[in-house]
């Protein structure tokens, strides 16, 4: 089942893409919740972070390695968040996996 992400990995709908790689893609949030807020996804579609099985264990980790090097592309690696919502009762809207990549203001604790 595809999701609007899978047409943003298409391009059959715009995104500002910054880092792409054979794996994944990452563009900005198109309703920001931080001065930087990045969409990291996986290529391969998958729901959510529940459906993940033990073969995704690679790409899962290759999600957390981009981040670090997004961050540091956009000048943030020395504070951002990643989240990642999974349920809708968890925050996620989105049904295919990412991680939100958020620097640039300060975060607080228990994040609500
Ligand atoms: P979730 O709530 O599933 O964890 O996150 C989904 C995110 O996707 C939200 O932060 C929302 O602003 C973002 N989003 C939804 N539609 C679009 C879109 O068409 N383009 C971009 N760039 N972001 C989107």
């Amino acid at each position: 089942m595809s999701t609007l992400f899978g047409k943003i990995i298409r391009r059959e709908i715009p995104a500002d893409i910054v880092y792409e790689d054979e794996l994944c893609l990452a563009f900005r949030d198109i309703n920001p919740q931080a001065p930087t807020h990045v969409l990291i996804i996986p290529k391969q579609e998958m729901a959510k972070l529940a459906d993940a099985k033990a073969a995704d264990q690679a790409l899962l980790g290759h999600l957390m390695l981009a981040a670090n090097q997004i961050a540091r592309q956009l000048g943030v690696e020395n504070a951002f968040r990643l989240v990642v919502n999974n349920g809708a009762e968890a925050g996620q809207s989105v049904f295919h996996l990412h991680v939100h990549l958020l620097a640039g203001r300060p975060f607080h604790w228990p994040p609500g």
